[in-house]
């Protein structure tokens, strides 16, 4: 839904839609509240103007389980927030809130009588969401269980002398329940969420930022036990140095120092966790990673199918449904779709049934939705195409079949079409049975031939390849080079011409000085092992070329093929004449 300017409504009508717990988010301003409708009723956004009321607000909307912040400008807090409020024209019954308020907004610093810049208030109350609201991301919800018992019985801790810790960073795409799930621990533990964002940081005059996070920590230590959540943290915790002298972010980096004083300066056991969330974990600085600042990290994935159904029933609930309606239907034909999609879906399907003046929403309203969200994902290019997600699947699986047949690669115990969050858009996984220290020359050629699978299976079913295969291929040439630079395994013989590459800091290697022919040589032979192993690749899927055509079907309806129904599909991978020569003699 678009986001439509918002309209005037009557400050009555809107106390009602709070305490008919319609209202999702208000915005608290010197001259008016602006507030946001549920998304099932409709996210529209709203302002009124409070003229003359009494009303308790703020416990009014803790008690609706409303998000509210408040803006209020600086210049006019210096001056007295009695009187800002006043001159808006809103009496506050409490006089606890006002204190709120105005210790909120007196951040030190802050360009005072310039007039611009709004001081944020990000105190929230308990968030009234638990972790049945979240559904879809178990091993993440799982983890943050953790936290919630240090909140809750940090004696028990405390009385073992055992380390509490600080810091929770939470990684992955947007919208799949990061910022839902750091609530979700503040309502479970029943502790105050103290909430910005990192973006909030960096328009800010130099200064303000640093001293906007010594606030915040002061305030999370006064109110402890509590959660604080530091949203989109890449904002200011981009990698320090490398900025040109003048032309750097000064200011980021002193909120990012100041940022790191703090979590170093208190102690996990005074009750104050940090939990921070980011969809771009490469660009953090290092130093937030260290110990005692965010050591633990957790994965917020895409949810599978099955993620995606539990997800669906959750937004399901409040709607009134038709017969004809199954969420497990809806739950297969939304692969790549995160938590905050299926909400925006379920949503959609509302409006449209709303639209055509139905009783309950219908499947065919459903329909409709899916094919506008994703019509809206696609162009941000986060779900493909059919013809994409097919190639995925049968690359996916030709490294499985090609792999089931190598020795020592391990057990094929997962594979995946599940879009992963941060760049693979499939992926197999081969579990050693035991750790492997060295490789055998059988070894090596089964593993050149299983990175190689992939690539085949697209190039048999398609006849050309896609562009997914590069890192396939980079790995694979890796090990071929090594093999008969390093390994001594070509009929080269035992001759090192690499140096070992535990010399050099980078953990690059250097080739020794070679004459021409030799490096010619290393090359052909290089080639010749890839080509090899291609071509058993090659043979092997063509020989099983049923099973990689029904594997692959299964795949794509189950997204996730693993246990028992995997095995199963492996052991009846047939292996062709010439595999063992080849595997003992190259
Ligand atoms: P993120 O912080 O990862 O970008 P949010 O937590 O802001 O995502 O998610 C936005 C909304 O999408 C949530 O308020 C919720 O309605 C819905 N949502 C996202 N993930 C989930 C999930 N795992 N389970 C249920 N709802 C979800
Ligand atoms: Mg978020
Ligand atoms: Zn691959």
């Amino acid at each position: 839904m678009k986001m439509e300017s918002s309209s005037q409504l009557a400050y009555s009508k809107f106390i009602e839609q709070v305490k008919s717990f319609q209202v999702e988010r208000v915005t608290i301003k010197p001259d008016r509240i602006e507030y946001t409708l549920k998304p099932e009723f409709g996210s529209q956004r709203f302002f009124t103007q409070a003229i003359g009321q009494t009303e308790d607000l703020p416990s009014l909307l803790q008690s609706h389980n409303v998000e509210f912040t408040t803006m209020l400008d600086h210049a006019a807090t210096t001056t007295g927030i009695m009187g800002l409020l006043l001159s808006a024209g809103l009496l506050v019954g409490t006089f606890a809130w006002l204190l709120k308020f105005s210790n909120a907004g007196g951040g030190i610093g802050v360009g005072a009588g310039m007039g611009k810049s709004n001081a944020r208030v990000y105190n929230q109350g308990k968030t009234g969401i638990t972790f049945a609201d979240v559904a879809g991301v178990d091993e993440a919800k799982h983890e943050l269980q953790e936290v919630v018992d240090f909140l809750k019985n940090g004696e028990k801790y405390r009385k073992l002398g055992a380390k509490i810790p600080k810091g929770v960073l939470l990684v992955g795409p947007p919208g799949t329940g990061k910022t839902l799930l750091a609530k979700a621990a503040a309502g479970e533990a029943g502790v105050p969420f103290l909430n910005m964002s990192g973006s909030e940081f960096v328009e800010l005059y130099v200064g303000v930022g640093a001293s906007r996070v010594r606030d915040l920590f002061n305030r999370a230590k006064r109110q402890a036990p509590c959660i604080v959540f530091i949203d989109e943290l890449d904002a200011i915790g981009k990698s320090r140095g490398g900025s040109p002298i003048g032309g750097g972010n000064d200011e980021r980096e002193q909120t990012l120092n100041q940022l790191l004083t703090e979590m170093d300066g208190f102690d996990g056991n005074q009750g104050v966790i940090v939990i921070a969330a980011t969809n771009r974990p490469e660009i953090l600085d290092p130093a937030l990673r260290r110990p005692g600042r965010f050591d633990r990290q957790v994965l917020v994935d895409r949810p599978d199918k099955s993620g995606r159904l539990e997800i669906l029933r959750v937004h399901a609930q409040p709607i009134v449904m038709g017969e004809d309606v199954d969420l497990e239907v809806i739950a297969a034909q939304t692969p790549g779709f995160a938590g905050a999609d299926l909400a925006n879906l379920v949503n959609e399907a509302a409006l449209m049934a709303a639209r055509n003046n139905r009783q309950a929403v219908l499947m065919a309203d459903f329909k409709e939705a899916i094919e506008r969200v994703i019509a809206g994902l696609e162009k941000r290019s986060r779900i493909l195409t059919p013809l994409e997600r097919q190639t995925v699947a049968y690359h996916e699986v030709g490294h499985a079949l090609v792999g089931a047949l190598m020795p020592g690669g391990g057990k094929v115990s997962k594979i995946s079409i599940v879009p992963r969050g941060l760049g693979a858009l499939g992926y197999t996984l081969q579990m050693p049975e035991v750790d492997r220290f060295l490789l055998l020359e059988d070894e090596l050629r089964g593993q050149i031939a299983t990175l190689l699978g992939g690539r085949s299976a697209e190039e048999i079913v398609f006849g050309k390849v896609s562009s997914g295969a590069s890192d396939d291929i980079q790995k694979a040439t890796d090990l071929a080079e090594r093999a008969v630079t390093q390994y001594g395994m070509s009929n080269m013989g035992p001759v090192a011409f690499e140096k070992n590459s535990a010399q050099f800091l980078d953990g690059g290697s250097t080739r020794r000085t070679v004459s021409s022919e030799v490096a010619v040589e290393i090359d052909r032979q290089v080639k010749q092992a890839i080509d090899k192993a291609h071509n058993i690749a090659l043979e092997i899927l063509q020989l099983n070329r049923e099973l990689l055509e029904s594997a692959t079907q299964t795949l794509l309806v189950q997204e996730v093929l693993e246990g028992d129904v995997l095995q199963a599909i492996l052991a009846q991978v047939k292996a062709p004449i010439g595999l063992n020569t080849w595997l003992s003699e190259g």
